[in-house]
């Protein structure tokens, strides 16, 4: 940063430097008051999970649903976890919100299996920095026991940057999950170090293709190509691929053709408050698709 205040010196005078200088104060300022209220916002019950559906794009039914954290500030209001997270991240208060995600996260699932919808699996994002915890395995395990839903519903979320410090160790820390019958997933893959030699060492189950890649395939060869070789390699490695970031019919109509077995976006739902979800699980039952005329 030392660097581009002197450019800025250099480029127009003092003047463009105290701009520049009262800029980056404001931007501290903004993280500190985050990271202020973050520290108090699990005791004060400002944290809520949004749970967006799952589907399974032959039968349109919702499998499960991605709980996805959000933060209601009586200062700032609605906070989105893009602007909070990564701060979590850097104080280590990340530990503590992801354990709060993942209890709550098994009671809804566990609430909504006692309300008949009793097949449906959560997903979790987990962070890095809670990844490489000494204690990760027996949190994790705790928790899900500790809420009564079998762990045989509950997947985490990790990605490629959370994997790759240390190949080995993460090898062990996934195959204790899933002798639990924990299910591992890849998110947003495709956008970091998509290495096929750590797919392969990697016991994981499922691989979420990044939004990134469902943007541009209908419009895009390319895309199509990464798309169709990503679930591919899924499958001939007895992995599941969900596609995530689903906004339009066309993409979804491919991503069936390519026997994608899942499908998350807004092309179904936004992620939604828990009651507006159970009201979407309850009024699901038409077919998703007219029966397309095969050419
Ligand atoms: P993610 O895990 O890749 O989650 C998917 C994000 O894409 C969500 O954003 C979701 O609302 C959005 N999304 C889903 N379908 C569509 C679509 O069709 N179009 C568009 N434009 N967006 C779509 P959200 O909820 O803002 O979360 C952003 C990221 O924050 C997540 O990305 C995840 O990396 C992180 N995050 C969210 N909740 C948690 C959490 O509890 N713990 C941790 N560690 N990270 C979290
Ligand atoms: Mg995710
Ligand atoms: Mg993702
Ligand atoms: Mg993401």
């Amino acid at each position: 940063k030392a660097d581009t205040a002197m450019y800025h010196i250099k480029e127009s005078g003092r003047n463009s430097f105290q701009f520049f200088a009262e800029e980056m104060n404001q931007k501290v300022n903004a993280r500190l008051t985050i990271e202020t209220g973050l520290r108090r916002a699990l005791e004060k019950g400002e944290m809520l999970l949004h749970y967006q559906p799952r589907l399974e794009p032959g039968t349109g039914a919702v499998v499960g649903m991605e709980a996805l954290v959000r933060w209601n500030s009586p200062d700032m209001g609605l906070i989105s976890p893009a602007d909070f997270i990564p701060i979590a991240e850097d104080s280590g208060l990340i530990v503590e919100i992801g354990d709060w995600v993942l209890a709550t996260a098994c009671c809804q699932a566990l609430e909504w299996h006692r309300m008949g919808h009793d097949s449906l699996r959560v997903s979790v994002n987990i962070s890095a920095r809670q990844f490489v915890g000494h204690d990760f395995v027996d949190r994790v395990v705790r928790i899900i026991e500790q809420s009564g839903l079998s762990p045989h519903f509950v997947e985490l979320e990790l990605t490629e940057t959370a994997l790759t410090h240390n190949v080995d160790e993460t090898v062990k820390i996934m195959n204790r999950l899933r002798e639990r019958g924990i299910t591992i997933s890849i998110d947003d893959f495709g956008t970091g170090y998509s290495s096929l030699n750590y797919l392969k060492r990697f016991p994981v189950d499922v691989l979420k293709i990044d939004k990134s890649f469902i943007d541009d395939m209908v419009k895009r060869r390319e895309d199509a190509a990464i798309v169709a070789t990503i679930i591919g390699i899924a499958h001939h490695m007895h992995m599941k691929v969900v596609a995530e970031g689903v906004e339009t019919a066309e993409q979804m109509k491919l991503l069936m053709e390519g026997n994608c077995e899942e499908i998350q976006g807004f092309y179904f739902s936004r992620p939604l408050p828990p009651e507006e979800f159970e009201r979407y699980i309850a009024g699901r039952t038409v077919p998703l698709l007219p029966a397309a005329p095969r050419e």
